[in-house]
């Protein structure tokens, strides 16, 4: 055990580094922090946590600076959770290195270039951004002289696939068997899932007011913002404008914390699970809201993906998304020589290994790691006669 680690405050349900099934590559123990902090700090340290300033959450990074990206996204979904993980006395350090690490995987323009890129690879194993995150620590960061990826700990990595197919799973070894054996991941796993989801419901209101696709009027239909609403203008009956939606938004946020904490320890109570390994056997997930509240969360969901996903503004860059990320993977796929020299070199590794699946991988790979802008850069750069290539 090392000197960084808290046992004293942790559950016996909580993850903890004594009992890790470890990392694929062994390693010796950090001297000053725990083998989750490691985990944490090594995402941190990575190309693709870097890229994710320039990824699409909602809006593209360049239509506004104050708009989420998928880093203040990855940001916030931590913060939520850790705030949780430390009422249910779970393990914070790898709450939040799941958190940090699980849009790694995103393409650019949100899941508009997801699901572009899946079609492209509908006859090689499609694209799913969970996978990629995975494949991301696993596999594609080169930053160790002894293996390749983060090597971070199993219980990260499981974390990190939050759902993947049977096909998929079977593919994967130790870290796909769950979904086989349809177990469940650990608190801290679903803990990180949880707020990922509270996280965007909240801010995706709070950003579409600001690009004044959504009103505060159409928000009053959804019970969850009229409820915090109606509390705000009681007590604030002047208050108008930005800090109205915001003094609203973090009383939701609120609300939902506190319910998640309450609910979830009311389940883990009734179960009384002493172990990871007797929550992993439980038939379903621990972590999580009340009924009513779940109803709401699900009303509020269910809102924007018709009121602001569904936009026609966000529409059109859907499409614009759509037409990128396409043309882009099938120039590269369709003559590899027109990619940068690292990524051609993967393309003709891969090829050799699993044919022309193994092309559209390391195409996929290139393409998803790219950010919005530079995605954009690119498709100039191969379509538009006269910019420079
Ligand atoms: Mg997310």
């Amino acid at each position: 055990m090392s000197a960084a680690t808290d046992n004293a405050a942790l559950a016996p349900y909580a993850a903890r580094e004594e009992f890790s099934r470890g990392r694929r590559y062994p390693e010796e123990a950090p001297q000053y922090r725990n083998e989750f902090q490691r985990d944490r700090d090594r995402i941190v340290h990575s190309n693709a946590f870097r890229r994710l300033v320039y990824k699409t959450q909602v809006f593209v990074n360049h239509e506004g600076d104050l708009y989420r990206t998928r880093l203040t996204h990855s940001m916030e979904v931590a913060q939520i959770a850790r705030s949780i993980a430390r009422a249910l006395q779970l393990n914070e350090a790898l709450t939040e290195a799941i958190c940090l690490a699980h849009d790694l995987g995103h393409t650019p323009f949100g899941h508009a270039g997801q699901d572009a890129l899946n079609e492209c690879l509908r006859d090689y194993g499609g694209f799913e951004h969970n996978l990629q995150s995975l494949r991301i620590v696993d596999e594609l960061e080169e930053r160790y002289a002894d293996f390749n990826g983060l090597n971070l700990t199993f219980e990260c990595r499981e974390g990190i696939l939050k759902h993947c197919s049977l096909n998929s799973a079977r593919k994967l070894g130790d870290i796909g068997q769950r979904f086989i054996d349809r177990r469940q991941p650990s608190l801290e796993a679903q803990l990180a899932n949880l707020a990922d989801e509270i996280a965007y419901n909240n801010h995706d209101v709070d950003d579409g007011l600001r690009a004044g696709l959504l009103t505060l009027d159409q928000l009053r239909e959804v019970a969850l913002v009229r409820m915090q609403l109606d509390v705000v203008q009681a007590k604030y009956p002047a208050l108008q404008g930005r800090r109205l939606v915001h003094e609203t938004v973090r009383r939701m946020i609120n609300h939902l914390v506190v319910d998640v904490v309450q609910s979830t320890t009311a389940r883990i109570q009734a179960a009384n699970p002493q172990s990871v390994d007797e929550v992993r056997l439980q038939a379903s997930y621990l972590v999580g809201m009340s009924e009513a509240t779940r109803a709401q969360h699900l009303e509020l969901k269910q809102f924007l993906r018709e009121k602001l996903y569904r936009h026609y503004r966000v529409q059109r860059m859907t499409l614009k998304a759509r037409r990128v990320v396409q043309a882009l993977f099938q120039a590269f796929f369709d003559d590899v020589n027109l990619m940068p020299d690292e990524h051609h070199a993967a393309a003709l590794l891969l090829q050799e290994r699993e044919g022309e699946a193994g092309r559209a991988r390391a195409v996929a790979d290139y393409v998803a790691g790219m950010t919005d802008r530079y995605a954009i850069r690119e498709h100039e750069r191969m379509f538009v006669p006269g910019e420079r290539s």
